[in-house]
């Protein structure tokens, strides 16, 4: 249970004077809160910048553009001429230097007047421009008389608004909240908060709101700092209580003798890269242990999980245990499928797919035979989940692109055997920043090394007036004998105009090139996608047009040439896994990227980067750049909420300290008893993460 303590931070902002209903429905909107808004969410409401009003220019020296305070006289009104709504009301004001003319659209004529009588002094504050040659401020933040002006704050914060809810109401707001809490136990180090000059969590929160000075607000300045590593050190505490919590899960040790590892190395036509030698050896330690394996492998498309996935399931099956291997869709499953039995057969695994396809009679022996421990390990899609689906000894899951999958997914197949490891594989890279915040809870291995032998993609773009060129080039690869991937533009408003524009491509290539060409698309029936890939990868067919159904995984190592209409409309991400369908071989390959000029800034940057670099993970950070945080894992993880005050550009240096800190702490008092710990159970309350400190009081 939360500690009464605390409880001031999580009353309702109704409680707060002045706010009623009717402001509370605003304030969900400005918190972006569904339920009601409270204490603690306008206190995390933090002011994005301040506006400085000790300076007091003379009107000559104002500098354009800038929010100032300037003393002046006001000499005369000009309203709204009558009937027109539109035109703003004009307030000629001036001191001994020069004018300035005050600007208000669809004000109330007496209100202004009143506001600001002629012949009297007033200080005005705001953002001064010029318009037409004339010095003037639209809609003044502040407009005060002497008396007011001693009430001012000399910094003044400024907030992200909503209509209805202005600054003035802000600030009274927040410090009403601010009296109302109180002091809290610190539970950051002293030496640390000394070394960084850090101020206590309830400081911070004053200074911030309040500042003194402009540094007072800045997100690099320490109160800010102190409160963005408060967040990340709550989030990274949760992750290790989560990691702590699924080892503490009864494990066993289950890495065999190595022998059908060494068998299938032996039976691969190639050798094992460095970083798969090590991803290999991580796992099979994590195994042997009587802990629980939850691992993430990290790799750029083309790097070579698979391989080090069956490997990893070989370790178990060589102490009679069992694998499952779920992938997010049909085509995936196959292949992985198609990657793993020939070499399972060679060593006398015994592999078998089930997905939504296998039904009736195939299906029931299918069910029976895992259930007998006749099959050691299964690939599939959903399928697995199914409840009549029981193997007689599950060890280990490998979750292809678990951020397809939800949370309860995962877990569902987890459940269906005793202390399950898992090991999860992403072909979308992620930034170190963004590894530590969503996967803290796992160890990582990555490949990060290319098979020997791939060649680097010759990367091109064009605009789209230019197509006849480019399907005269993709002729001559043809002739060539090369095989093509084209892809068509993603329409972003149904599935149906996505396919409607695949197919039209297609029936103008077919024509031009005859039977050579296939169609594969996301509404297809799944044997006839596989049947389509097929033909394609054995060389029936040399040209795919398809639509981004290809988009992961998928391995034809003969496609040398891509096309990508519209690739404007991709993100990063996205382009670069399409673009890691070919170079896959030992041809050299094109990527042609057709856009629509004219290109935005960001579709412009984007492009840019793909010429430049094929190195997934660069990629990824350049797209956290353009795209911001939430975006770069496609959706959000379920179950980890946005950050509030730590901002991944100002902030996320901070992380690699605070994983350490966390892992640090945990490893001295686990269950956060000691009086430091007690003080981190207040911290977690803060910042939302009580689900980890259930699982402690769980157990
Ligand atoms: P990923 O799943 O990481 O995108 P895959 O596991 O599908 O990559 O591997 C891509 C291709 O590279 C496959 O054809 C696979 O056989 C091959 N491959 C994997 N490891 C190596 C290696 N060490 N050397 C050469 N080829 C490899
Ligand atoms: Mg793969």
């Amino acid at each position: 249970m939360r500690p009464n303590l605390l409880d001031p931070f999580f009353r309702a902002i109704t409680t707060l004077p002045g706010i009623g209903p009717k402001l509370e429905k605003l304030y969900r909107r400005l918190l972006g809160r569904e339920d009601e808004p409270r204490l603690v969410d306008l206190l995390f409401h933090l002011p994005t910048g301040a506006i400085d009003r000790r300076a007091r220019p003379k009107l000559r020296e104002v500098e354009p553009g800038s929010v100032v305070t300037v003393k002046v006289t006001v000499d005369r009104h000009r309203p709204a001429p009558p009937g027109r709504d539109r035109a703003p009301h004009l307030i000629y004001a001036s001191d001994e230097t020069g004018d300035l003319i005050l600007t208000y659209f669809r004000a109330r004529r007496d209100y202004l007047e009143k506001l600001f009588p002629v012949g009297e002094t007033r200080y005005v504050s705001g953002n001064a421009a010029f318009y037409d040659g004339m010095l003037q401020m639209v809609h003044p933040d502040r407009v005060v008389d002497e008396k007011g002006l001693a009430a001012l704050p000399m910094i003044e914060p400024v907030y992200p608004l909503t209509e209805g809810i202005t600054a003035n109401m802000i600030v009274k707001a927040i410090d009403n909240a601010l009296s109302k809490i109180p002091a809290l136990a610190e539970w950051q180090e002293t030496a640390f908060l000394r070394k960084n000059g850090f101020p206590p969590f309830g400081d911070a929160l004053q200074t911030l709101h309040r500042p003194r000075d402009m540094n007072d607000i800045a997100p690099e300045g320490p109160a800010r700092t102190r409160l963005a590593y408060d967040e990340l050190l709550a989030s990274q505490l949760a992750l290790g209580l989560m990691r702590a919590h699924n080892r503490k899960r009864a494990g066993r040790a289950h890495a065999g003798n190595g022998h059908l590892r060494r068998a299938i190395i032996a039976a691969l036509p190639y050798s094992l890269t460095l970083s798969q030698h090590r991803a290999l050896e991580a796992i099979v330690v994590d195994l042997s242990k009587p802990e629980r394996m939850v691992r993430l492998l990290q790799g750029d498309v083309g790097s070579g999980k698979t391989v080090v996935a069956l490997l990893a399931a070989a370790a178990v099956i060589e102490s009679g245990r069992q694998a499952a291997l779920m992938a997010p869709t049909e085509i995936l499953a196959r292949q992985h499928f198609n990657t793993i039995a020939p070499l399972a057969e060679a060593v006398g695994i015994r592999a078998a797919i089930l997905t939504g396809r296998e039904r009736g009679k195939d299906r029931s022996a299918l069910v029976e035979k895992l259930a007998t421990g006749d099959i050691d390990i299964l690939v599939g899609t959903h399928a697995l989940f199914q409840d009549d689906v029981t193997f007689r000894d599950l060890a280990l899951a490998v979750v292809d692109e678990q951020h397809r999958f939800g949370v309860h997914q995962r877990l569902a197949l987890v459940n269906k055997g005793e202390a399950v490891d898992m090991l999860v594989t992403t072909a979308t890279p992620i930034p170190r920043t963004l590894v530590l915040t969503y996967f803290g809870d796992m160890d990582i291995s990555e490949l990060r090394e290319k098979p020997a032998g791939r060649q680097p993609v010759d990367t091109r773009t064009i605009p789209l007036d230019r197509l006849t060129e480019v399907t005269d080039a993709v002729g001559r690869a043809l002739q060539d004998g090369q095989r093509v991937y084209w892809v068509c533009p993603l329409v972003e408003e149904s599935e149906t105009s996505d396919l409607a524009a695949a197919e039209d491509r297609f029936k103008t290539l077919r024509k031009r090139f005859g039977k050579e060409v296939d169609l594969v698309h996301g509404q297809m029936r799944g044997s006839e996608k596989d049947e389509a890939m097929r033909r394609f990868s054995v060389g029936e067919t040399q040209l795919l047009v398809s639509t981004t159904v290809i988009e992961v995984g998928v391995d034809v190592p003969e496609a040398t040439v891509m096309v990508i209409e519209h690739a404007e409309r991709f993100g990063l991400a996205q382009l670069h896994q399409l673009r890691g369908r070919i170079g896959r071989g030992h041809g050299k390959s094109t990527c042609l990227l057709l856009y629509r000029a004219p290109l935005g800034e960001t579709a412009k940057a984007r492009l840019a980067i793909m010429r430049e670099t094929e190195d997934g993970f660069r990629i990824a950070e350049e797209d956290l750049k353009l795209r911001g945080e939430g975006d770069v894992l496609g959706t959000r993880q379920s179950g980890m909420p946005a950050f509030r005050i730590a901002s991944p550009e100002a902030h996320g240096h901070l992380l690699p300290a605070a994983r350490d800190d966390a892992r640090l702490i945990l490893s001295r008092d686990a269950a956060l008893v000691g009086e430091r710990g007690k003080a981190l159970r207040l911290l977690l309350y803060l910042f939302e993460r009580d689900d980890a400190i259930r699982l402690i009081d769980a157990g």
